[in-house]
């Protein structure tokens, strides 16, 4: 039997939040359902069970829905597994998980692969999976559309090797971001590259689109290698622009990420 199309989609929670709702037109799983109520009106509104949540770290509006879902779910007579990092207090966690672990879901089916992003937090996944040749990136609070998470709990070593993880992955991967943050990341980007002509182009893109109400995400590995500066580090005209302000700065990409993160941390 043919494997049913993947659609894949975001619910918008809070001021900026997207939750990501993988389904096969009867079943879905949600990623980081910090709010339960617009998850529980896309699945009345679209009819689909419930089977699994997704968790990638600890922090409350990716977790603060999680026992009003299961409360519903089991009111709708449905049993939803709860998947988090093993490395993290999870709510009703029912499986802890550690870097290479695989989930496979029958419904909607599903092969999973656990990814270790350790930086926001010191227990950060990601989750990642490849469907009818797409594949598809689920990252928190790692990647963001032209910029990455703060550092939270972890160094700014152990965030250059979670991106430089997810940098290495396919570039058509599609980015699925936790929050839309895009313009505002896009306008410190500029900063750091006014010349990058992709990232001008992006930006004229990001604002068109923010204006009639649409997402600016997914985004894709390919497009953040061309108009992200955290996955460019590595490049003349970031370092350049880094070390301007701090000529001393030795010139290894984790010392230019640790520096362009604090960059951005004061930027406005
Ligand atoms: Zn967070």
């Amino acid at each position: 039997m043919a494997r049913s199309a993947l659609q894949v989609f975001p619910i918008p929670a809070y001021d900026d939040n997207y939750i990501w709702l993988l389904s096969d037109g009867e079943h879905a799983v949600v990623v980081d359902p910090g709010d339960a109520q617009p998850v529980i009106a896309t699945l009345r509104q679209a009819q689909l069970k419930l089977t699994a949540i997704l968790i990638t770290h600890h922090h409350a509006d990716h977790v603060g829905g999680i026992a009003e879902l299961l409360a519903w779910s089991r009111s709708q007579g449905d049993t939803v597994q709860v998947y988090g990092p093993l490395a993290e207090e999870i709510p009703e966690c029912h499986q802890g998980l550690v870097a290479r672990d695989s989930l496979h879901f029958a419904a909607p089916e599903l092969d999973i692969s656990v990814l270790e992003v350790p930086g926001h937090t010191r227990g950060h996944i990601a989750f990642y999976l490849e469907h009818q040749g797409q594949s598809h990136l689920f990252c928190g609070d790692t990647l963001f559309a032209s910029g990455c998470g703060r550092l939270f709990e972890g160094t700014a070593s152990q965030m250059w090797q979670s991106l430089d993880q997810l940098r290495q992955l396919p570039d058509k991967t599609w980015v699925h971001c936790a929050h839309e943050y895009t313009l505002s990341n896009i306008r410190f980007a500029l900063s750091i590259e006014p010349h990058n002509v992709d990232l001008q182009q992006w930006e004229a893109r990001a604002k068109a689109l923010r204006q009639v109400g649409k997402p600016t995400v997914p985004t894709t590995i390919g497009h953040e290698k061309k108009v992200n500066p955290f996955l460019r580090c590595e490049e003349d005209s970031v370092m350049r622009a880094v070390r301007l302000g701090d000529p001393q700065l030795a010139c290894d990409p984790v010392s230019i990420f640790a520096k362009l993160r604090a960059m951005k941390d004061v930027f406005r």
